[in-house]
């Protein structure tokens, strides 16, 4: 089956998707960019679940690459999938853990039956990817994904990062 990629500029918590993908940091318990914009406008009950899922599968934290989902609160989408960038420049900022970010978030979706799907810049932001290469990372994973998602929406927050996003889709 073929995914199709499509583009937006905007806010990701004003997506209407089955899934919406946040750019989590490993505590799972919200930070700033789009995890605290997740958790502002998604209300307590998606902290409460990633609470339940530190008390339980995830003692340490949710790895980075990792993906996994919760319930979405009261944002238009049945659930939110938390993924873990790498970031930029340290140890550990490995291309492929990156990619891993979509292709574990698209695993999930397929578990749950998602069929579209947000996705941000994940670590373009505060782990600082650089956007260009944050973007090709991001559009090869999905175009090599076995997946049975109909469509992946990438949701770019600024003018920059829509530019980087429409050079790789063409
Ligand atoms: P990371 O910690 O993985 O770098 P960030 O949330 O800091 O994640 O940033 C990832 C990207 O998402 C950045 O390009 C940032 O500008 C963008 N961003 C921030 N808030 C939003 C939002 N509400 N919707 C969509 N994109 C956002």
């Amino acid at each position: 089956m073929t995914t199709t990629i499509t583009l937006v500029r905007g806010d990701i918590t004003r997506q209407s998707a089955d899934a919406i993908v946040n750019a989590a940091n490993s505590s799972l318990l919200g930070g700033g960019g789009v995890d605290g914009a997740i958790h502002r406008r998604g209300g307590p009950a998606i902290l409460e679940e990633c609470r339940a899922l530190r008390a339980s599968r995830y003692g340490r934290g949710l790895p980075t690459g990792q993906a996994v989902a919760t319930t979405a609160g009261e944002l238009d989408a049945r659930w939110v999938i938390h993924t873990v960038g790498p970031v930029y420049g340290v140890s550990g900022s490995d291309p492929s853990l990156l990619a891993s970010c979509y292709t574990e978030s698209l695993r999930v979706a397929d578990e749950l039956g998602a069929r579209t799907v947000a996705f941000p810049a994940i670590s373009a932001g505060a782990y600082g990817w650089p956007m260009d290469d944050a973007a090709r990372v991001a559009v090869e994973a999905v175009r090599e994904a076995d997946t049975a998602v109909e469509e992946v929406r990438f949701v770019l927050f600024d003018a920059g990062a829509y530019e980087a996003f429409a050079a790789q889709v063409g």
